[in-house]
Parts: structure tokens; C-alpha cells; sequence
């Protein structure tokens, strides 16, 4: 397992911030907004898009299409927090993101937040200590399992256990 280098260059701060919500499984990702001042609200977005992050009052407000799955929705919140940790500078009026993540940002911006947003929703530490004690027997079925502890979808939790 590796972690990207997004989260490598997050300023020691804001990993620590990050961190506080990363004690267990499933990561509490509306504990971890609040901390950083953001609000997330489920809403009806256009067909197609699944979550933008505005400005709004002193703050900025997430929100994250509630037609979409409950994994996608938990994926999506946390990409629109790594764009607030990444890119605050870009937000301007707002950033959209399809259900590709795909934005008026270059992709080498959308690939930064989605390498983060795996970071935030996959800490390393906590991926390793609960594959090691859990009590799966079929290795093929690890997967799966450690993705419903975390609220993620299996093939983001492939990617992260390198599979
Ligand atoms: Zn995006």
C-alpha cells in the first residue's frame, strides 16, 4: 500500500486535522468537514452531476447529489474536501464536478483530489490494522469486506490494496 503524494505534501496542519477523524472505521467525513468549517448538505444537483463545493458566506458549503449511491456520495464529499485542501485558490464561484469527476479544472487537478479524497476515506494505518486482524478467511473476499468497513466501493478498495 502506498499513499499518494498529495498526502505526502499536505502541510503537517492539515494532516493532523485530517487524522483526528481517522482513528476508525468508517471515517466520519461530516465530523472531518465541520472541523475545517464546511458544511455538507445532501441536494438535488442536474442529472449527471454528483457534487460541487461554493463559496458561502466566510466558508465554503459541499453538496453532494442524494440520488446518487451512499459509496459515491462518501467518495464524493471527500474529493470536494480535498479540492477545499488542495485548491482553495481555484474554488472561484464554485467548482462542479460530473459523475466522472470532471470539472472547468484540468484533470491533473480532478486526479489530485481523488488521489486525496482515497487518502482521507483510506488512511493507510487504518486499512493495514484492520486487514490484519480481520478474521476473513477467503483472501478473495478481503476486499469486499474491508470496503463495506469503510464505506467505499470494492474497486476503490482494490485500488488501494494494489489489486
Ligand atoms: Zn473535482
Amino acid at each position: 500500500m502506498t499513499v499518494s503524494r498529495e498526502w505526502s505534501n499536505l502541510p503537517a496542519k492539515l494532516r493532523a486535522a485530517v487524522e483526528q477523524h481517522q482513528a476508525e472505521a468508517p471515517v466520519d467525513l461530516a465530523a472531518l468537514a465541520r472541523g475545517f468549517g464546511l458544511s455538507v448538505k445532501a441536494a438535488t444537483l442536474a442529472p449527471g452531476i454528483s457534487g460541487e463545493i461554493r463559496p458561502e458566506g466566510n466558508s465554503f458549503v459541499i453538496r453532494v447529489n442524494r440520488h446518487d449511491a451512499a459509496v459515491r456520495q462518501r467518495f464524493t464529499v471527500a474529493h470536494e474536501i480535498a479540492h477545499f485542501l488542495l485548491h482553495q485558490s481555484e474554488i472561484g464561484k464554485g467548482i462542479t464536478d460530473d459523475v466522472l469527476y470532471r470539472s472547468s479544472l484540468s484533470g491533473k487537478i480532478e486526479a489530485e483530489a481523488n488521489r486525496l479524497a482515497a487518502d482521507i476515506l483510506m488512511p493507510d494505518h487504518l486499512v493495514q490494522r484492520i486487514k490484519a486482524n480481520s478474521e476473513v478467511l477467503n483472501i478473495n473476499d478481503i476486499p469486499l469486506h474491508l470496503s463495506k468497513r469503510f464505506g467505499v466501493s470494492e474497486s476503490a478498495m482494490k485500488i488501494k490494496l494494489g489489486l
